[in-house]
């Protein structure tokens, strides 16, 4: 059965002082059109990673701006975990295809859930691969339902791809973070592009004084000035934990005190956590400069802040990467980022910001090592970057691009989209210009 999530409350008013006015008026705008709308957001974890993330701050702004809106995760057993690991990873592009055993575990999972579903909603917004059968399973009610593919799918593994693709049909809009993603004979002809944005008033992102964060660090057992470079990341293969540790080793024999922080949370859909951490910890050893922590172990949401904060460079050495909200996050901080090539990374560092892209364990330690030696440079990138995210990457643009989408679906049910077969793009006030997208 689906269960609700709790979440607290949230104010647009607040948002004023640090988001420009032109992008909370467009947002202003699309609710206003939008008052009273029921909408059904359904993911399949309350914690841990990036879509709960987004949906912990979403929820009651939105409730804020007047529309009603619920969050519910799916509910399922190990079996079902297992299976939707697989198909994110081979929606990612692993090599191995969910078994016959894991997607009859995925399919009996969302008939189990669907009945809990009531009729009641205009809008039923799904996010990711997990709940994707929902969409086909149900039959009553009259909602506009929508896809939210976090993942990067430009490269599905194609048995995979096979097996999801008859189940996207009955959406009325997909939306990918890039249009790279987008799969090339999707069956969902209504297709935006909308990456996704930070909060930067929540716990994770709000202003914290240096000396808390530095007494927190302290508490927490890392000592700054360190030097100090962190990785907060799901432990999770496809953010390269491993290559992090054999390029933080590399940077150390040119900086002997070289601190390195791996920092990674448990999500509840997320089985393979726990292999990965085991992996991480016996390349770690027992050097003394390594520190490893989980959520488990007290790192949380103000912890996670005072380290992006705290940090020379925050690394996220990603292999593939939906969006990466770690590399906003860190950039609003005014910290300067290394970062993995690939998926929307690029999107939020281009050229000049943020930090610098690297494609290989050894561009990593010299990326990491010119940023912690020229302090100039790394301050340039961190000022660009800090201005990046406002203008792109906060939440209200996020919203304002979101509620457009449902401001047509409301309006034109089914519309001129489906029969042109057209793939159409979002505009917004905080777009990037075509050439980042
Ligand atoms: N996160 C966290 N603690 C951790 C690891 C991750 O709070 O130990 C948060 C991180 O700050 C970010 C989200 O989880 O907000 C991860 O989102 P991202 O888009 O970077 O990656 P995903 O996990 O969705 O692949």
């Amino acid at each position: 059965m689906l269960q609700r999530v709790a979440v607290g409350r949230w104010s647009l008013e607040a948002y004023r002082a640090v988001v420009p006015e032109r992008i909370l008026h467009e947002l202003r705008e699309q609710a206003r059109a939008l008052e009273g709308a029921r909408v059904l957001h359904i993911n399949a974890t309350p914690y841990g990673g990036g879509v709960s993330e987004l949906l912990r701050s979403s929820v009651p702004l939105l409730r804020d701006l007047g529309l009603e809106v619920d969050w519910k995760v799916i509910t399922g057993r190990d079996d079902f975990f297992r299976a939707t690991k697989a198909l994110h990873n081979g929606l990612q592009g692993a090599t191995k295809a969910p078994s016959e055993a894991e997607k009859a575990a995925w399919l009996d999972c969302a008939r189990e859930n669907v009945e809990s579903i009531d009729g009641s909603y205009d809008f039923i917004v799904v996010h990711d691969p997990q709940p994707a059968a929902l969409a086909t399973l149900y039959s009553e009610g009259a909602a506009r339902w929508v896809w939210r593919c976090h993942i990067d799918t430009s490269e599905p593994n194609s048995e995979t791809w096979a097996f999801l693709r008859p189940f996207l049909a009955k959406f009325d809009a997909a939306v990918f973070t890039m249009p790279e993603f987008v799969p090339p004979d999707l069956p969902v002809a209504r297709v935006r592009t909308i990456p996704p944005a930070i909060d930067p008033l929540s716990p994770k992102n709000f202003e914290l004084a240096h000396d808390n964060a530095r007494q927190i660090l302290d508490w927490i057992g890392v000592a700054v000035p360190g030097p100090l470079v962190t990785q907060v990341s799901r432990f999770d293969a496809w953010k390269d934990p491993l290559g992090v540790i054999a390029a933080y080793r590399l940077a150390r024999e040119q900086i002997p005190s070289l601190q390195l922080a791996l920092i990674g949370s448990m999500a509840l859909d997320d089985p393979e956590g726990w292999d990965v951490y085991r992996q991480v910890a016996e390349h770690a050893g027992d050097d003394a400069l390594i520190h490893l922590y989980t959520n488990l172990t007290g790192v949380s949401n103000v912890e996670v802040n005072a380290f992006q904060r705290l940090s020379d460079v925050v690394v996220q050495k990603s292999i593939r990467e939906g969006f990466g909200l770690v590399v906003s996050e860190s950039m609003w901080k005014r910290t300067p980022v290394v970062a993995g090539r690939a998926g929307g990374i690029p999107l939020q560092m281009p050229e000049g910001i943020g930090g610098l892209l690297v494609d290989s364990v050894e561009e990593c330690a010299e990326a990491m090592l010119r940023l912690l030696s020229d302090r100039v440079l790394a301050d340039e990138l961190a000022h660009a970057g800090r201005e990046h995210v406002r203008e792109h990457f906060l939440l209200p643009r996020l919203l304002a691009d979101e509620l457009r989408l449902l401001g047509e679906l409301g309006a034109r049910p089914d519309a001129d989209d489906r029969a042109t077969g057209q793939v159409r793009e979002a505009t917004s006030p905080g777009a990037l210009p075509t050439s980042n997208r």
